[in-house]
C-alpha cells in the first residue's frame, strides 16, 4: 500500500484531499512506459509535435472552469488562479507558434579546415523529470514541460504535494490526447518521488528553494544528467530621486504583494533615496492600506491566504526579528487565522536594517522593508548585497533608471515597473548567484536546453589525409 498523503486547505486549515504517494517502482514503470514513446514523438517533425500540442491546448480550454476552481481549491486565491491558467495557455501557445521555426537546424557551412564541411544537427535529451513547487501550481509545472515536450523530449512532471488538485482535472486533458498522454506524465508525490524521478530521468528542470536546490544539484551531479534550477529570490526595488513616486509606489505594492507575496520575484526589499523617501513612504502606505484580504469571499479583496503553512512561521518569524530590532510596522504586521487559514496582513516596514532576517532570506510572503539611502550607489550598493540574484527594479529618470539597471546584480530588472518578468516571458535572462543554474527558461533560445547539438563532419576531399597513419603498403606482414 503507498503511504497517502493528506493535503492542507490553506482557506480552512482542513485537510480536505488525500493522495497515494507514487513510490520509486510506478516512477521507473512509468520512466519505462514514457521511454517506449519517445523515438515515435521526437521523429514527429515539429509541427507535428505542435500539432498534437494544439489539439491539447482546446482540451485545456474546454476544462478552463475546472482547472481553475482546483486551482483556487490549491491556493486559495482566485484572481492570481485565473491569471496563472490564462498565462500557461498563453506560453502553450507561444510554444506552437514559435517552435517549429526555431528547431530548423542551421544550414550546413564549411568548417575553416579545409575541405571539410559541417552538417549542424541535434538530438533531444530524451526524458526530462519537472520538479515544481506549490505557488503558482500549474504555470510552473508546464513551464518547462510544454518547450520540452515541443523539442522531442518525453516529460516527466512531479507538482509539489501541497497544491496536487489541479493534477486530476489536467491529467483528464492530456489522456483526452492519446498521442501527448504517452509523452507527458504527472505524478503526484513528495520529496521521496522527486528523488525517484532523478534517478531515472536524463534531464532535471527543478523550481523551488535554494536549500532543495542544492540537494538536487548533488543528486544530477551523481548523474552526471544535466539540471536547470530556477531558485529562490529576494527581489530589491530602488526609488531614485526624480521618480513619479505615485507609480513607483503603486507598481512595488503590487509587485511585492500580488499572490500575498509568494512569487520568487516578488518585491522583498525596497530602497528610497533621501529625496523621495518620505513622499514615498506616504504613498505605499496610502496604497497598502486600501488593500484587503480576500475572506471571507473569494471574489473579493486583493490578498490571498498563505498557501504553506510552514510558511506563515518563517514570515511570522522575520516579523518579530525585524520589530525586536527596531523596526516600525506602518501597515499589516499580523499574521491572522480566519476560517481555519492564515492570512499575513499586507505589511509595509520601515526602519530596517540590512542585516535583518526580513532583509537577508527570502520571505515568500506579503511584507515590504522600505529602507532609506544616501543616494542611487548607496541603493545599489545595498540592493546587490545579497545572496539572490533573480530580478529587481528601478524607478527613476529613465537614462539613470537604464543605468542603474545595468549594474543590478540579477536576471531580469523592470525599469518604471515592478516584476515584469511575471508578465513578460520572451526575454532571455539567467539568475545570478543563488537564484538559479543553467541557460534560459525565458524566451526563444529556451527551447535550445531541450535538445544536444550534434556535428555531422564530412571530408569531401576522399584522399589520403596528412594526420593519418603513413599510407602502408598493403603487402606487409600483420601486425
Ligand atoms: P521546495 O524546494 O520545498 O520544493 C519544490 C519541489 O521540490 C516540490 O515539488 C518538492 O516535493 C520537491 N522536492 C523537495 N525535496 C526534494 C528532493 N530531495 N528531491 C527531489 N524533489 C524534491 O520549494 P517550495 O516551498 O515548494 O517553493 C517555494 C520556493 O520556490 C521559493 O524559494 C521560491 O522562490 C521558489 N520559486 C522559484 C521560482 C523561479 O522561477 N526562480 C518560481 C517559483 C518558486
Amino acid at each position: 500500500m503507498n503511504p497517502v498523503f493528506s493535503v492542507r486547505n490553506p482557506r480552512t486549515g482542513q485537510n480536505d484531499y488525500s493522495f497515494r504517494i507514487v513510490q520509486p517502482g510506478e516512477i521507473r514503470q512509468t520512466a519505462t512506459d514514457a521511454r517506449s514513446a519517445a523515438a515515435d514523438w521526437s521523429a514527429k517533425p515539429p509541427e507535428g509535435r505542435c500539432a498534437v500540442l494544439a489539439i491539447w491546448r482546446d482540451a485545456l480550454l474546454a476544462s478552463r472552469d475546472e482547472l481553475v476552481q482546483a486551482l483556487i481549491d490549491d491556493t486559495g486565491r482566485k484572481r492570481e488562479s485565473v491569471l496563472e491558467f490564462d498565462a500557461a495557455v498563453a506560453g502553450l501557445s507561444r510554444w506552437i507558434e514559435r517552435s517549429p521555426a526555431l528547431l530548423v537546424e542551421p544550414p550546413v557551412r564549411n568548417s575553416v579546415v579545409k575541405p571539410m564541411t559541417m552538417t549542424p544537427a541535434s538530438a533531444p535529451l530524451g526524458l526530462v523529470a519537472v520538479i515544481s513547487p506549490w505557488n503558482f501550481p500549474m504555470l510552473l509545472a508546464l513551464i518547462d514541460a510544454i518547450p520540452a515536450l515541443a523539442a522531442g523530449c518525453v516529460v516527466m512532471v512531479k507538482p509539489s504535494e501541497f497544491t496536487p488538485r489541479f493534477v486530476e482535472p489536467l491529467r483528464r486533458t492530456i489522456e483526452s490526447v492519446p498521442a501527448l498522454s504517452r509523452v507527458l506524465r504527472f505524478v503526484v508525490g513528495d520529496a521521496q518521488t522527486g528523488a525517484a524521478m532523478i534517478d531515472v530521468a536524463d534531464a532535471v528542470c527543478f523550481t523551488g528553494s535554494v536549500a532543495t536546490g542544492r540537494v538536487i544539484a548533488r543528486h544530477c551531479a551523481d548523474r552526471l544528467i544535466p539540471v536547470f534550477l530556477e531558485l529562490g529570490g529576494k527581489d530589491a526595488a530602488i526609488v531614485l530621486e526624480g521618480a513619479d513616486v505615485p507609480r513607483a509606489a503603486r507598481a512595488i505594492a503590487w509587485g511585492g504583494l500580488a499572490n500575498a507575496g509568494q512569487s520568487c520575484l516578488s518585491i522583498e526589499r525596497v530602497f528610497v533615496v533621501e529625496a523621495v523617501y518620505a513622499a514615498f513612504v506616504d504613498a505605499l502606505v496610502a496604497e497598502v492600506k486600501q488593500l484587503r484580504l480576500a475572506w471571507p469571499d473569494v471574489d473579493t479583496g486583493e490578498i490571498g491566504p498563505i498557501i504553506a503553512a510552514r510558511q506563515a512561521d518563517l514570515i511570522r518569524e522575520q516579523l518579530e526579528d525585524a520589530l525586536r530590532r527596531g523596526a516600525r510596522v506602518l501597515v499589516g504586521g499580523r499574521i491572522e487565522t480566519h476560517g481555519g487559514g492564515l492570512w499575513c496582513q499586507p505589511t509595509v516596514l520601515v526602519d530596517v536594517h540590512a542585516d535583518m532576517r526580513v532583509m537577508t532570506e527570502e520571505t515568500f510572503g506579503p511584507l515590504l522593508p522600505v529602507m532609506r539611502c544616501r543616494d542611487a550607489e548607496h541603493a545599489l550598493s545595498l540592493a546587490n548585497d545579497t545572496e539572490f540574484g533573480l530580478s529587481g527594479a528601478v524607478f527613476g529618470p529613465r537614462e539613470q533608471a537604464m543605468a542603474l539597471a545595468q549594474r543590478m546584480e540579477c536576471g531580469a530588472v523592470s525599469v518604471n515597473d515592478a516584476s515584469l518578468t511575471a508578465i513578460v516571458h520572451d526575454g532571455e535572462k539567467q539568475a545570478f548567484k543563488h537564484s538559479g543554474l543553467g541557460a534560459s527558461r525565458m524566451g526563444d533560445s529556451s527551447i535550445s536546453r531541450f535538445r544536444r547539438r550534434r556535428m555531422l563532419i564530412e571530408n569531401a576531399a576522399l584522399t589520403h589525409d596528412p594526420w593519418w597513419f603513413a599510407a602502408r603498403t598493403p603487402t606487409g606482414p600483420a601486425p
